[in-house]
């Protein structure tokens, strides 16, 4: 990259100046690792950004993309279709939770959250429910950046620069207390914590509520587990008040916490599931809507020359991310993937929480193969992990990821034990620096 100038791509979600001061540039990628352009080769604890889960370079996905791509490049899906998008649903939906069976594609995960609201807000009207519009997102919560999202979102960052966003939204308390300190797993304390959405029942009326969006686990909002009970309690609470619960599995999602999705394994079944990264392993953008059979049905009335639902891309179900999504689901499912997170769970646990001894780290929390480590803040917000994630990138040979002073974890599914004792090493390493 030497001669070529940094200057131009702006960079997301990133310190620019810093970045391009001293880069951190990846180049290729094989299995659990990827190389730097000064040749090294970096254990890849996060999966890329939480989507290569079947790790990278995997042949049956690039041959499937390149094949694809000769066949049919692109097919429109408004009025037109392809074979490829109803295949996958298909195949799909018998991976997630029951009644769950209509998938409408879109190409991130931004895109699938605002999918989502959308669908839940149409739901409502095409049931004569028109006056149920609010939303009620979570503190915390990153329900990726497009304005619906960043609406229900609850990080100040992400959304103070941007105006007025959606009106009629509120707000959770995240649910995270004091007293779950080093929990392994779920978390014992906080499912009263839920109790709060009846409290805006009673402010606002049922007659007014749409729907609920909530990330299982919330990811990059700094990695929090739900309280045992918690979720399965908002669950309650919304089907008693006809109001939609979302669940946000665009990191969950695809085997990352022992099954399909976190909604199989805590066994709480939401309306509409949204997911993306994992499903095409981050090969090829592309995201995915799980709705319930109910909330499909509910737009399959009325004149059959009547297009349902005002809504989609260009690129939804594109043959390309298709065909990728396609040979990564033959992956997942020949090396049964969706269940190593549970398989690897206690190693995973045992390994982060050994951590503890560091006088710097404040709190552990892990759940499948989910992993965070925060640290006691030093002078600066942010100062003790972002010197983490960089000791581990240039010294250790390990790829982290760095949210404020906590450093998250979410290696490839194909990672090994001693991989893991690696990787937990190298973190080690990085906080007697700090
Ligand atoms: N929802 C959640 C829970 C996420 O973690 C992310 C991405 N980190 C998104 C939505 C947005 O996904 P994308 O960046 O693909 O738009």
């Amino acid at each position: 990259m030497s001669s070529t100038s940094l200057d131009a791509f702006w960079m997301p979600f990133t310190a620019n100046r810093q970045f391009k001061a001293e880069p951190r540039l990846l180049v290729s990628a094989e299995g659990m690792y990827y190389k730097s352009d000064d040749g090294r080769s970096i254990l890849d604890g996060t999966a890329g950004l939480w989507c290569t889960n079947a790790g990278h370079g995997r042949k049956q996905i690039s041959e499937a993309v390149a094949k694809q791509i000769h066949e049919l490049d692109y097919a429109p899906t408004f009025q037109m279709g392809h074979p490829l998008p109803f295949e996958l649903a298909q195949r799909l939906v018998k991976h997630s939770p029951e009644g769950m069976n209509h998938v409408f594609f879109t190409n991130s995960g931004s895109e699938s959250v605002d999918t989502a609201l959308k669908i839940a807000l149409a739901y409502h009207k095409a049931k004569g429910n028109g006056s149920k519009t609010r939303l009620i997102g979570r503190e915390k919560g990153y329900h990726g950046t497009n304005f619906g999202g960043i609406s229900v979102g609850g990080l100040g960052n992400n959304r103070r620069f941007f105006g007025s966003l959606l009106t009629g939204v509120d707000h959770l308390q995240h649910a995270w207390t004091p007293e779950n300190i080093f929990s392994k797993g779920l978390p014992d304390h906080g499912v009263e914590l839920a109790e709060e959405l009846n409290t805006m029942i009673q402010l606002h009326g049922a007659e007014n509520i749409a729907a609920v969006i909530v990330e299982p686990v919330v990811g990059s909002g700094g990695v929090y587990m739900p309280p045992q009970g918690y979720l399965k309690r908002l669950r309650e609470i919304t089907a008693q008040n006809d109001i939609l619960l979302i669940f946000d599995e665009v990191i969950t999602g695809y085997g990352r916490v022992g099954e399909a999705f976190a909604a199989n394994r805590m066994g709480v079944t939401p309306d509409i599931i949204t997911t993306a990264k994992g499903l095409t392993n981050g090969a090829i953008p592309m995201g995915a809507v799980f709705v319930q059979d109910f909330i499909h049905d509910a737009f399959m009335h009325g004149p059959e020359e009547v297009i349902e639902l005002f809504h989609g891309y260009t690129y939804s179900g594109h043959p390309v991310a298709a065909a990728a999504a396609l040979a990564t689901l033959d992956i997942y499912e020949q090396e049964n993937l969706f269940n190593k997170a549970i398989e690897l769970e206690q190693h995973w646990q045992e390994a982060l929480h050994s951590l503890r001894e560091y006088d710097v780290v404040k709190d552990i929390r892990n759940y499948g193969l989910v992993g965070a480590v925060e640290f006691h803040q030093g002078d600066k917000l942010g100062e003790r992990g972002y010197k983490a994630f960089n000791h581990c990138f240039w010294k250790e040979n390990t790829l982290v990821r760095c949210t404020g002073d906590v450093i998250a974890m979410s290696p490839p599914l194909i990672i090994s034990e001693n991989q893991i004792d690696e990787l937990v090493a190298s973190l080690g390493n990085a906080i007697k620096t700090l």
